[in-house]
């Protein structure tokens, strides 16, 4: 827990300590707080700098692609990789842009109802054009909710799970989307039949640039920052991301929403 005084942050803990007893441990961290604060805006006002640049030489790129007298032989090359990397830096900005928003806490989640059928059908079509028919893409609701929350984040976070599920799986594969209530909880999943992930990864998934392979990562348009966005955004709901996987068969991200952030249908 942290509190606020005077100016000054301090972080509270409780633990245990020898027979039946707990220790309060109280600690200053303002200055910690301090330099964390200025690490995030750093961050969000260098991408916010750079975003006009890119735009700039995105627009130039485009003009120069449409000219059939400059974009031949060698220049035709040099444009199609130019293009690429301007828009892979362009996704990257977006990503720390959009997790240094999550990251401020001044900035409090919304608390809207937010319709999950709905939801889901929106994040399955842009699954079905990112997969573009490489893959069987299924999606079974077995209850109809309401969550409480901010609808673009969290379709964020359920369409960063299976945009990866996509990108981590090789083609024919099968990619099914399934949300459910369990014990009252809301559960959503997505199972993969993709490549899978060595047990001693899958800790460290959800920091920020971690990638098991960057070389694949990187090819298949990943930003390094996908599973990061994620749990800000679920921690922001008080719901926790489970990861189980088997290499070579295939991985499964199970989303937990607690009770107190459903609203069931009729109830
Ligand atoms: P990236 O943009 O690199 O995919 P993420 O933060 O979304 O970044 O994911 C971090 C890393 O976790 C990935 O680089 C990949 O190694 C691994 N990963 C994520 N999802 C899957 C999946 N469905 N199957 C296998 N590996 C995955």
């Amino acid at each position: 827990k942290q509190t606020r005084q005077h100016g000054i942050i301090v972080s509270l803990q409780l633990v245990p300590y020898g027979y039946n007893q707990k220790l309060l441990i109280s600690r200053d961290i303002t200055r910690f707080e301090k330099i964390e604060t200025m690490r995030r805006d750093f961050i969000a006002n260098v991408s916010h700098e750079l975003r006009t640049p890119l735009t700039v030489i995105g627009g130039f790129l485009e003009t120069l692609s449409a000219d059939e007298q400059v974009n031949t032989g060698f220049n035709k090359r040099a444009l199609a990789l130019m293009t690429e990397q301007t828009f892979r830096m362009q996704r990257l900005i977006e990503d720390l842009l959009i997790l240094s928003r999550l990251e401020n806490e001044q900035n409090k989640v919304s608390e809207k109802t937010v319709d999950v059928v709905n939801l889901l059908h929106a994040v399955l079509q842009d699954a079905e054009s990112l997969s573009a028919g490489r893959h069987q893409i299924k999606l079974n609701v077995a209850a109809q909710d309401q969550l409480l929350g901010s609808e673009e984040e969290l379709r964020s976070a359920f369409g960063n799970l299976i945009s990866n599920a996509i990108r981590y799986t090789p083609d024919r594969g099968e990619i099914t989307i399934n949300w459910e209530k369990r014990n009252g909880q809301g559960v959503f999943w997505v199972q993969d039949s993709g490549i899978g992930i060595e047990p001693e990864h899958i800790p460290r998934l959800t920091e920020r640039f971690y990638r098991v392979d960057s070389s694949r990562s990187r090819e298949t348009g990943g930003t390094g920052l996908g599973l990061a966005i994620v749990k800000h955004v679920l921690n922001r709901h008080e719901a926790r991301l489970e990861i189980t996987s088997q290499v070579g068969k295939g991985s499964r991200f199970t989303i937990w929403f607690p009770t107190k952030r459903l609203v069931s249908a009729g109830a």
